[in-house]
């Protein structure tokens, strides 16, 4: 059973930050039907960042990826939301080599589940990485820079500032509408 403190005010619906990107295909209207299809399968979608096209992290690749991270509110346990991510990048046509980092279409990661902390075989939340990471740092800074990260206790903002990310990063214009 989930104890009160695991689920939101909204209706006992469950907040989940998602960071979606990709660097192969369309780009744009890939992050466009994966908004889509997360407000039709996932939950109601309550905010979206900006996109921000950014040099590929931890491995070398010819095309930038863009990244926003998107607000949901969701009935789903978070085991659960990733099954739904899954079956999204599938659609989209994500491949996995099993070759660790690699291009593709379509990368969809929990990063927050509530406030709280995941680890089983499939699963690691808070996502482990977001801290070394400006293309989840920004765009969730964008739609919520106060929320504070369960693991260290710091804010989004502050972790944004003390991130070393050398990685090139640039906000575009274009939007993702929801
Ligand atoms: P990455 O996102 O690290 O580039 P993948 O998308 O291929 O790589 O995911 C690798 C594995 O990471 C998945 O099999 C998934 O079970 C696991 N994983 C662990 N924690 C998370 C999380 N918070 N969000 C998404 N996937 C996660
Ligand atoms: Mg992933």
């Amino acid at each position: 059973m989930k104890s009160a403190s695991a689920t939101t005010a909204q209706n006992n619906l469950n907040r989940v930050f998602l960071g979606i990107g990709g660097n192969l295909g369309d780009r744009l209207g890939n992050l466009r039907c994966a908004v889509e299809l997360i407000g039709k399968r996932i939950g109601r979608i309550e905010k979206v960042s900006s996109v921000y096209l950014s040099e590929p992290w931890g491995f070398t690749h010819a095309k930038y990826f863009t990244n926003i991270v998107a607000e949901v509110y969701t009935p789903f346990s978070a085991d659960e939301v990733l099954t739904k991510a899954f079956e999204i990048e599938t659609e989209l046509k994500r491949t996995r080599s099993g070759n660790g980092y690699e291009g593709r279409t379509m990368d969809i990661d929990i990063l927050f589940y509530n406030s709280e902390i995941i680890n089983t075989e499939r699963l690691a939340v808070p996502h482990p990485h977001i801290c070394q990471r400006l293309f989840v740092l920004l765009p969730m800074a964008e739609i919520e820079p106060n929320f504070v990260h369960p693991q260290n206790g710091k804010e989004i903002d502050e972790l944004t500032k003390i991130c070393i990310d050398n990685g090139k990063i640039k906000k575009l214009s274009q939007k993702i509408s929801f």
